[in-house]
């Protein structure tokens, strides 16, 4: 019998790698930690990341809640970077995260959310009890730019990539009309229905850079099916940083 030893077994993971709970003020307040983890299980997802506008604090509680369960949650971010690029930010663990945050919420401007404008800013523990609500407004960019988002993320560990790069805004084509090759990035992610016809009609060089389709998601039915999948070595939070980064 000959033994294949280095052979590394990779595997496609189904992913939805872009989810905001109810901390997210334009998200439904129904999108708690025991409904998103449940959803992404009834989905069959194998692995869900948890992105909220410039903040990390539901990261613990989703991730316990998944624990013992047959999914994986990374815990993550989306950063709004000075030049108004929404960037999604993934971490190794929940105390990486909650670092990254604390660089986003001194680079915030000093605005209190206003929920009856804005909607609610949410923070849940794991059995979806309320422990509180943050008052500093997160959907507003912080004053950090592009360059060192990407930098604080990997000396934490962790994966960047620019989100929804076929939107018309908050994008990094929108905004900085390249994806400049001093950022080092290898990962784009795309909208559900983006196109490489829409690629390409941006000047993306689609040769260059894996692709991943995220559902964006604000509300329970977004979420994605198995229908994006990511090329891993293991399936774990360290898989699929790497397999981002
Ligand atoms: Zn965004
Ligand atoms: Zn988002």
């Amino acid at each position: 019998m000959i033994k294949y030893r280095n052979v590394v077994q990779r595997m496609k993971a189904a992913v939805d790698l872009h989810i905001h709970t109810a901390l997210s003020p334009c998200a439904e307040d129904d999108m708690t930690p025991n409904n998103i983890v449940n959803m992404a299980l009834l989905k069959g997802l194998d692995a869900i990341a948890i992105t909220d506008h410039n903040s990390a604090e539901n990261c613990r509680a989703v991730c316990k809640c998944a624990e013992g369960k047959d999914i994986i949650v990374v815990p993550g971010m989306e950063v709004e970077t000075r030049e108004e690029v929404h960037v999604l930010c993934y971490f190794p663990d929940v105390d990486a995260a909650l670092r990254m945050q604390q660089f986003v919420y001194d680079a915030l401007p000093p605005i209190e959310n206003r929920a009856d404008i804005f909607g609610q800013q949410i923070i849940m523990d794991e059995n979806d009890r309320l422990k509180g609500h943050v008052k500093q407004l997160l959907v507003t960019a912080a004053d950090i730019g592009i360059e060192e988002v990407f930098s604080l993320v990997r000396s934490l560990g962790g994966a960047a990539v620019p989100a929804h790069i076929d939107r018309e805004s908050y994008s990094i084509i929108s905004n900085l009309g390249i994806i400049p090759d001093e950022l080092g990035i290898r990962t784009l992610e795309i909208t559900p229905f983006c196109s490489t016809e829409s690629l390409t009609a941006r000047n993306i060089n689609v040769t260059k850079y894996k692709f991943v389709r995220s559902s964006d998601a604000h509300a329970l039915g977004s979420i994605l099916e198995r229908e994006s999948f990511l090329d891993i070595g293991s399936l774990s939070i360290e898989g699929i940083i790497k397999a981002l980064g």
